[in-house]
């Protein structure tokens, strides 16, 4: 069997080689943290984003979208708070000259506490079988204890510094638990220091007094700063919603994990102005719908957890992660967040404008309260790659790799293919993809044997491959071979059409997310 990580290294190379995802600019070695998605990549990403989309705003009358510019007038994160708050902790390692987030070091080191007291339990429950009582062991096994007690002092030690913004002490816990650079093995640490996140550059010429601005590390601020134009040219009455795709661009310290934690990625946001009070309603409510989107594509509902935050950020007064199960553990996918009326009125502020809702059944004006979902593209497509990527074992000794991906979001539905290169079995397979193309992402392949074919086809996802042969041209029939189950049914051509829209139709899921 391999390892989780040895499955993720194949999963990246795999990515490449089929034209999911390239690093940029590769021909000059990369740039860290940076991708490029490829032909295959950007149908999936295009799937996720407008599952999502239609998702927020064709299901919700109350809920439109914006599109607005990635820079912005600078003092819209000096309101924000991004210029003074958007910070992460660094710390170098002097021997390997490596560079890490403290936050991130510490709390490996608390999963690393978790992961002992897993493999105990896991032992105990090989030794003792059946009668093996899992919540009685936690409770008194006294190696499980002690490294319970070890986990809480540390996490707690960990939450006031953060909540502290205490960067010595946060260095001390480094020191304390001998944490050791993974790369050098050394406990040689510099001093902990803030690192601010966003990306800067200069708009106008230098001669005319150039503006520092900031490329945006969150599509928020743009909704924020638009709640006005859209609610009055919207006529929207509270509560309602903008949405938003774009790209947001953070400094990381530490890029690794592939498109988990990148410089340049893409967010999904959608901004629920609300009364003020109401918002753990609210909160609650797009919890439940945000976590009822991600368990509608049938990645396995064991998958995704929540993750409530310790240290709520400067805006928040509830926050909570949705987490998927990727190989390198438990990570977040999507955050949602209770921000108050905390950017509204930081812009009213900033800008000297009366930020505000006439609300006509109170006959009064208040400063909405929001409730935020946030989901990152990249992070969205990583999960579904981690789940859908299967080595599987044939019959006969034969493997294939296959991406059991949800036929909704596949990059290709179907792909048709002429048996053979001739007698008129390509023009027919033409006539059938004419047929296909208008409604799905269909391609055609008559290249090498129809299993190398089906082969290439399973690498990338698709659903449904289409076999031309000399009996479709007599009885119109072609061989339809499912990808998860390798199946083969004999479909009339003009069924085909329907077939597939079964299977692909997002419809299907849009249903799944207005049941009760
Ligand atoms: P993390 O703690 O992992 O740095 P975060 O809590 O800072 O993430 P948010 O600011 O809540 O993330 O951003 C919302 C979403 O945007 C995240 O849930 C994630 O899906 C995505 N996201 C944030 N940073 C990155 C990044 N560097 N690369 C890819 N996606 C990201």
């Amino acid at each position: 069997m391999a390892t989780q990580e040895e499955t993720f290294k194949k999963l990246v190379a795999h990515c490449k080689e089929y034209g999911f995802v390239f690093p940029s600019s590769e021909i000059y070695d990369g740039l860290g943290a940076v991708y490029d998605y490829g032909q295959n990549g950007v149908e999936l990403k295009n799937n996720i984003k407008r599952y999502w989309w239609d998702s927020m705003t064709l299901l919700h009358e109350n809920i439109v979208g914006i599109d607005a510019a990635i820079f912005m007038h600078p003092t819209t994160w000096k309101a924000s708070g991004h210029v003074d708050a958007f910070n992460d902790p660094l710390i170098d390692n002097r021997d390997s000259k490596k560079r890490y987030r403290a936050d991130v070091l510490i709390e490996d080191q608390l999963a690393k506490i978790e992961e002992k007291i897993n493999k105990e339990v896991e032992k105990a429950a090989k030794r003792f079988g059946d009668s093996f009582d899992e919540t009685m062991f936690r409770q008194t096994n006294p190696r499980v204890l002690e490294h319970q007690e070890h986990w809480n002092q540390l996490h707690e030690r960990y939450s006031k510094a953060m909540n502290a913004n205490d960067l010595a002490e946060l260095k001390q816990i480094i020191l304390d638990e001998e944490i050791v650079c993974p790369i050098s093995g050394t406990r040689n640490w510099t001093d902990v220091r803030q690192f601010n996140l966003m990306f800067q550059t200069e708009m106008g010429s230098t001669a005319d007094g150039a503006m520092k601005i900031y490329l945006r590390p969150e599509t928020a601020q743009g909704i924020f700063v638009n709640y006005l134009n859209v609610q009055k040219t919207g006529r929207m009455k509270i509560p309602f919603g903008i949405a938003q795709i774009g790209k947001a661009f953070r400094n990381e310290i530490v890029a690794r994990q592939f498109v988990f934690r990148m410089r340049e990625f893409e967010q999904m946001e959608m901004q629920f102005f609300i009364k003020p009070g109401t918002e753990m309603e609210w909160f609650k409510h797009w919890k439940e719908f945000r976590l009822k989107w991600h368990k509608a594509l049938g990645l396995g509902d064991e998958k995704y957890r929540f993750h409530d935050h310790e240290k709520l950020a400067h805006y928040a007064n509830a926050a909570t992660d949705i987490e998927f199960l990727m190989p390198f553990g438990f990570k977040e996918v999507e955050g949602i967040h209770s921000r108050t009326n905390f950017d509204l009125s930081q812009h009213a502020k900033y800008s000297g404008k009366k930020i505000e809702y006439f609300d006509p059944e109170l006959n009064e004006s208040y400063t909405p309260f929001v409730i935020e979902t946030s989901i990152g593209v990249d992070r969205m497509f990583l999960s579904i790659m981690c789940a859908a990527y299967k080595e599987e074992k044939l019959e006969g000794g034969d493997t294939r790799v296959v991406l059991n991906l949800p036929p909704v979001l596949a990059p290709v539905k179907a792909c048709v293919m002429p048996l053979v290169k001739k007698d008129g079995l390509p023009e027919k397979a033409r006539e059938v993809m004419d047929m296909l193309k208008f409604d799905f992402k269909t391609t055609y392949d008559e290249k090498d044997s129809i299993g190398k074919r089906y082969r290439r086809q399973d690498a990338i996802g698709t659903p449904f491959c289409i076999t031309i042969d000399h009996d479709t041209l007599n009885d119109g029939c072609v061989t339809v071979r499912y990808r998860d189950t390798m199946a083969q049914d004999r479909v009339k051509i003009e069924d085909l059409h329907e077939l597939i829209r079964k299977a692909v139709d997002m419809k299907q899921l849009y249903r799944k997310l207005m049941e009760a």
